[in-house]
């Protein structure tokens, strides 16, 4: 079964938007392909309206573990070099460039540090 969030990403979609249109909390994965393949108005309308705008959704990715999770972006975070969980050590993280210096942004989704190597 699928969830209306992983319906949602899937649909590429706000939850919020799914939940107001009737999908149900949890669903089949031939009533997803029935709803992806053959919209119903309001999908087809949003699918319509989104062109060339950012993505719903983004799909982050630990460096270290590949632990992957969908997430709704936000406008703070930065453009990240790489994303790690939490709980690695910072020597598991790919060295920064030769002549880049590292910050960290905590926070992103629900477990990750955005690593922002950048020119200092
Ligand atoms: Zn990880």
């Amino acid at each position: 079964m699928i969830t209306r969030r992983q319906a949602a990403v899937r649909l590429d979609i706000p939850v919020e938007m799914a939940q107001r249109n009737g999908i149900p909390a949890r669903m089949t994965e031939a009533e997803l392909a029935a709803i992806d393949q053959n919209p119903p108005s309001w999908l087809a309308q949003s699918r319509a309206n989104r062109t060339g705008k950012k993505p719903v959704w983004v799909q982050l990715t630990c460096v270290v573990c590949g632990y992957s999770e969908a997430a709704r972006p936000k406008k703070w975070w930065p453009e990240v070099t790489y994303l790690s969980c939490f709980d690695h050590g910072y020597d598991e993280v790919p060295p920064p460039a030769e002549g880049l210096s590292r910050t960290e942004v905590d926070g992103i989704g629900t477990r990750f540090v955005g690593i922002v190597d950048a020119p200092a």
